[in-house]
C-alpha cells in the first residue's frame, strides 16, 4: 500500500512518527507538512496544494484545522487515491458542515472521519481496511489467571498508546485493568481534545478512553461498570429514545444503546463509557450506573 500523509502541527507529527515507528515507514510515499498558523476560513485553498504529488493508494490527513482540509480530496484525486482517512481529534478541527462539504467535493472517493482516530474500524474499502487491520480501534488478547499475565496488541491506536497501556497493565489484578487502562491513556498522554464536542456531547479524549477500556473488557470477557436500563420503567414507545440520541458512543457509530425485541433500550456493557449522559437524558429516570461484574458474550 502506498500511503501519502498530509500533516499539520504537533498532533500530526506525533501520529506520523508513531506510525513510522510501528512499521509503516516503508509504505509512506510522501509527507506534506501544512503550516499550523493558517486562517480557519480560506477562500483560495488550492494555493496550498503541493506542486508534486506522488501516486498513492491511501491519503491520511492528520491535524489540519478548518478549510485547509478542502485540499485533501484534491490531493487524493491528483495522487490517484480513492481512499482517505481524516481523523478528528478536536471539535474545532472539522465542523459537521465542513465535513459534508469535503465529502460532496469528491463523491467518488471514500473518505472517513474517525472521531477519535482510535475509533477507526474497517469500512469495506480495500486500503482503509488494510490500514485499519493494524491501526484504529484498539483490540487486545489478554492471558489472565486473576492477575494479568500477558497482553498482546492485535490492533493499536495510531498514536501507539495501546502498546504503552498493554505493557502497563501486565501484573495488575484483572478487575482493576479496565479502570487502569483509562488512567494510562491519560499518562501516555492522549493528545485528543479535552473540550466538549457539541456534535457528540462529550470530549474526544473521553471517547478515546472508552475505546481502550472496551478492548480490555472484551479481552477479559467482563466489564466492571456500566449504565443499565430498568425495563420495568423504560417507556421507549413514549419517549424520543433520548438515551440512544444522546449517547456519545452512538454518535460516533458504535451500537452501545439499541432497542431489544420488545422495543426497549438495552446498553452494551462492553462499550458503555459510563459518561452518565443517558441517565440525565432519560425522561423516565430508567437508567442507572451499576458497579458489578458484567459477563460479556
Ligand atoms: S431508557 Fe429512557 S430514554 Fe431510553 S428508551 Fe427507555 S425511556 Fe426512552
Ligand atoms: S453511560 Fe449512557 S450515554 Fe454514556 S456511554 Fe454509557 S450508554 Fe452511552
Amino acid at each position: 500500500m502506498k500511503l501519502y500523509i498530509i500533516s499539520s502541527g504537533k498532533y500530526g507529527s506525533r501520529i506520523v512518527n508513531s506510525l513510522a515507528e510501528m512499521g509503516l515507514a516503508s509504505s509512506m510515499v510522501g509527507l506534506e507538512e501544512i503550516p499550523e498558523d493558517l486562517p480557519e476560513f480560506i477562500d483560495d485553498f488550492e494555493q496550498y496544494v503541493p506542486k508534486s504529488i506522488p501516486q498513492a493508494d491511501l491519503i491520511l490527513a492528520v491535524g489540519l484545522f478548518g478549510d485547509i482540509n478542502m485540499i485533501v480530496p484534491i490531493i487524493a484525486r491528483e495522487s490517484g487515491a480513492q481512499s482517505v482517512i481524516i481523523p478528528i481529534h478536536d471539535p474545532a478541527q472539522i465542523p459537521p458542515g465542513l465535513q459534508r462539504e469535503i465529502e460532496e467535493s469528491a463523491p467518488e472517493i471514500k473518505i472517513v472521519f474517525p472521531k477519535p482516530f482510535c475509533s477507526l474500524e474497517p469500512v469495506g474499502d480495500t486500503y482503509i481496511d488494510e490500514f485499519a487491520e493494524q491501526f484504529g480501534r484498539p483490540q487486545l488478547e489478554i492471558e489472565s489467571d486473576g492477575l494479568i499475565k500477558k497482553v498482546k496488541v492485535i490492533r493499536t491506536a495510531p498514536c501507539g498508546s495501546t502498546h504503552f497501556i498493554a505493557e502497563n497493565i501486565e501484573g495488575l489484578p484483572a478487575e482493576e485493568a479496565e479502570l487502569e487502562s483509562g488512567t494510562k491513556l491519560h499518562n501516555y498522554p492522549c493528545n485528543a481534545s479535552m473540550s466538549t464536542d457539541p456534535a457528540v456531547g462529550d470530549t474526544i479524549l473521553h471517547l478515546a478512553g472508552y475505546q481502550v477500556k472496551e478492548a480490555v473488557r472484551r479481552a477479559l470477557g467482563f466489564s466492571m461498570k456500566s449504565a443499565v436500563v430498568d425495563h420495568e420503567t423504560c417507556e421507549a414507545d413514549e419517549c424520543q429514545h433520548e438515551c440512544i440520541k444522546h449517547c456519545p458512543q452512538v454518535q460516533i457509530g458504535i451500537d452501545t444503546v439499541t432497542l431489544n425485541e420488545n422495543e426497549q433500550a438495552v446498553i452494551d456493557p462492553a462499550s458503555c463509557g459510563c459518561c452518565e449522559i443517558c441517565i440525565q437524558e432519560c425522561p423516565y429516570g430508567s437508567i442507572e450506573l451499576e458497579e458489578k461484574k458484567f459477563e460479556l458474550e
